[in-house]
């Protein structure tokens, strides 16, 4: 693989940067980071798609596989324009290191497409998702690599991708992808599981601080899968959410805003904007309030060397993948701001997941309220273990910097299974 074509990607150099910190902190096999700078596989296809006006039009889609070391290779799939190699590959490589860090038996992987879902029909969105399915195909399965929805995608693009490889192989093969309709093999709780993992995290965050949840303010930037969700469960956890977002811009009511009646007014307005006792704000002025939480659920690096100055908040809960940049990580850590990263915040959806593909190969499927269980469980003691790491291992200048700590935890389970496999 051509690193230079990932490095070109800021946010793969992030990812790769991360990684040269943990080495230059701890006792790790320098063979185990000289590898995972790589991803095992990378595959680019083209997708032909026949337009609803009779036109043809080709997409570019990806799907990187960055190491399976642990298990499957399993990750998101992602709709967008910006969708390119280098991103692909990032979001790869952090899912290598959430699933080693969750405990999970998963390897890491990731796709996309670089296409605007908003501005395909929905037959025109069905045939994109078919034929990218059967681009993959023969690199996908249950037991090789296992997709689910991300970014511009939902449950029933992951219907859609389940349905053709089943086509294809000659028989219902439910676990090749997660996050599917429940009624298809889905797990119940899977739709709300990132957004509940981030809040389940974003409770223990405040506790080392001595606050209640119930008693806390958030700030929440993407209003989507992740970002939804997290409003919803941490209003019902009493918190006061002050401020949302989605890529149009966002709403502001210092006293809360009513997710509930949010919810109900999506149902016919789009985008969060216009939503009643509300002021209008903007992506940029929502990072900047004064909140006990925030959340960015939307997009990677938009807390940056140039933004984060003005950042007031004293904890950040990263429900999206990446979005804080090292140079933004250095000065928040120096001036006191907690911040829980990616791999630990949103692996909600991760652990999810590995329960939709236990429960598909089994053919026994769990109720969501044991679902919830397992999965608060699985979240506060990953918290624990990444909290524990960094009071006792952590020389003091690096106080409470749970990146370096989660990304240490997860890389050494990986040496341990690399060594124990003679890869390294
Ligand atoms: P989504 O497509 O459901 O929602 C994305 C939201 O972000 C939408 O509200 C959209 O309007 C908003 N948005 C898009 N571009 C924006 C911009 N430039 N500025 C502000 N808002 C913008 O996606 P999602 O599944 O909620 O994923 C969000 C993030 O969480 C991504 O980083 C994804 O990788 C990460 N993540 C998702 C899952 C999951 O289970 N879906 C799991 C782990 C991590």
């Amino acid at each position: 693989m051509d690193q230079d074509e990932l490095l070109s990607n800021s946010f793969y150099k992030d990812v790769v940067s991360f990684l040269e910190v943990v080495e230059k902190t701890i006792d790790i096999n320098p063979n185990l980071i000289t590898r995972l700078k790589y991803p095992r596989r990378a595959i680019r296809v083209s997708i032909p798609v026949r337009m609803d006006d009779g036109s043809m039009q080709v997409f570019r889609g990806y799907r990187v596989q960055h190491n399976h070391v642990l298990g499957p290779f399993k990750g998101g799939i992602r709709y967008h324009p910006n969708v390119n190699l280098g991103e692909v590959s990032a979001l790869a490589s952090l899912m290598t290191y959430k699933n080693s860090l969750l405990n999970l038996p998963l390897g890491g992987a990731k796709g996309g497409v670089k296409v605007n879902p908003n501005s395909l029909s929905r037959v025109e969105l069905e045939a994109l998702s078919r034929r990218f399915a059967t681009e993959i195909g023969p690199f996908i399965g249950p037991d090789k690599d296992i997709p689910a929805p991300d970014v511009g995608t939902n449950p029933e693009t992951m219907a859609w991708i389940m349905d053709t490889f089943s086509l294809e192989t000659g028989f219902s093969q439910t676990g090749v992808v997660t996050g599917k309709p429940v009624e298809i093999g889905g797990s119940r709780g899977r739709l709300s599981a990132t957004g509940l993992g981030v809040v389940y995290i974003a409770e223990q965050a405040l506790e080392t601080q001595r606050k209640e949840i119930s008693q806390s303010t958030f700030a929440i930037q993407g209003f989507g899968n992740v970002g939804s969700h997290v409003a919803i469960e941490a209003h019902a956890m009493g918190a006061k959410i002050l401020a949302v977002s989605d890529i149009k811009g966002g709403i502001y009511n210092p006293r809360g805003i009513n997710i509930s009646e949010l919810i109900r007014y999506l149902k016919e307005h789009r985008f969060v904007e216009g939503f009643p006792h509300t002021n209008t704000i903007t992506n940029e002025e929502l990072l900047e309030l004064d909140v006990d939480v925030l959340c960015p659920c939307a997009l990677e690096s938009v807390i940056h060397e140039k933004n984060v100055n003005k950042v007031k908040a004293k904890i950040i809960v990263e429900g999206a993948n990446g979005p804080v940049t090292p140079q933004a990580l250095d000065y928040l850590l120096k001036n006191n701001v907690l911040v829980v990263p990616d791999i630990l915040a949103n692996g909600g959806g991760a652990v999810v997941s590995y329960f939709e593909w236990v429960q598909d190969i089994s053919w026994l499927f769990w109720k969501e309220q044991e679902v919830r269980e397992k999965l608060k469980k699985v979240m506060v003691d990953t918290f624990t273990r990444v909290w524990n790491f960094t009071k006792t291992y952590q020389k003091s200048k690096d106080k409470d910097n749970l990146r370096l700590s989660a990304m240490a935890i997860a890389l050494l389970r990986l040496e341990k299974a690399m060594k124990l496999r003679g890869q390294i």
